[in-house]
C-alpha cells in the first residue's frame, strides 16, 4: 500500500477581516456543517479535505486563520508553502471590502520577505543585479493563486458592496472571483473544486 494516498497535495489559506465567515466556509466544505453562533476561533490550524477531479485525488489542506485577523499578525509560517490564498469579504459589510488592499499589501510583503531571506540566506543580497533577476524568478515560478470570495450572498437584502464593483476589484488585481454563502451552501462545494482545477493546471 502506498503511503501517499492522493496525486496532489495543496495547501489553501483563507484570510480577510474577522467576521466574514472564513470559519464557516472551511466547515461547511470540509464537513458540510454551517455551526450556528459558533465562537471565533477552531483551535486548529488546518482541515484536510480529499476531492476527485478528472480521476485524480487532489488532497487539500485548508488553513483558517483562527482569531488572528490583524494586518501582520499572521506570520510567514502561515503563508509558507501556500499554493492558493483565499481573500474574503463579506457583501454585507462595506468596511470589510475596503480592507482588501491591506490585505494585498500584506500578502506582497510577505513575498518580498521571502525573497530577501532568501537571497541573505545565499549571501548575494550585495548583488543588486542578482537580487532583481532572483526576485524576479521568484515572483514568477511561485504561482501563488488568489481567489476573492464575497461571502453572505444569502443576505442579499443587505447588500453593502455591488457585485460589479468587486469584480472590477479582482479583474484588477489578476483574482478570481466568486459570491457565496457558507449557510445556504451556495458556491462553497463550486470555490474550492474550481480553485483545485486552476492549480492542477498551474502545478
Ligand atoms: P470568520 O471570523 O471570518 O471566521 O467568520 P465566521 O465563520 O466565524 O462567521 C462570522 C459570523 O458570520 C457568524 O455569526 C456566522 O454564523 C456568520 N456567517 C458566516 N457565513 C455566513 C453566511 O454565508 N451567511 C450568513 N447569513 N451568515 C454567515
Ligand atoms: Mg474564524
Amino acid at each position: 500500500m502506498s503511503m501517499e494516498d492522493y496525486d496532489y497535495l495543496f495547501k489553501i489559506v483563507l484570510i480577510g477581516n474577522a467576521g466574514v465567515g472564513k470559519t464557516c466556509l472551511v466547515r461547511r466544505f470540509t464537513q458540510g456543517l454551517f455551526p450556528p453562533g459558533q465562537g471565533a476561533t477552531i483551535g486548529v490550524d488546518f482541515m484536510i479535505k480529499t476531492v476527485e477531479i478528472k480521476g485524480e485525488k487532489v488532497k487539500l489542506q485548508i488553513w483558517d486563520t483562527a482569531g488572528q485577523e490583524r494586518f501582520r499578525s499572521i506570520t510567514q509560517s502561515y503563508y509558507r508553502s501556500a499554493n492558493a490564498l483565499i481573500l474574503t469579504y463579506d457583501i454585507t459589510c462595506e468596511d470589510s471590502f475596503r480592507c482588501l488592499p491591506e490585505w494585498l499589501r500584506e500578502i506582497e510583503q510577505y513575498a518580498n520577505n521571502q525573497v530577501v531571506t532568501i537571497l541573505v540566506g545565499e549571501n548575494i543580497r550585495h548583488n543588486f543585479f542578482l537580487l532583481v533577476i532572483s526576485c524576479a524568478l521568484y515572483v514568477w515560478s511561485r504561482n501563488l493563486i488568489l481567489v476573492l470570495v464575497g461571502n453572505k450572498i444569502d443576505l442579499a437584502d443587505k447588500r453593502e458592496v455591488h457585485r460589479q464593483r468587486a469584480e472590477d476589484f479582482a479583474e484588477a488585481q489578476s483574482m478570481l472571483y466568486l459570491e457565496t454563502s457558507a449557510k445556504e451552501s451556495d458556491n462553497v462545494e463550486k470555490l474550492f473544486l474550481d480553485l483545485a482545477c486552476e492549480l492542477i493546471r498551474e502545478a
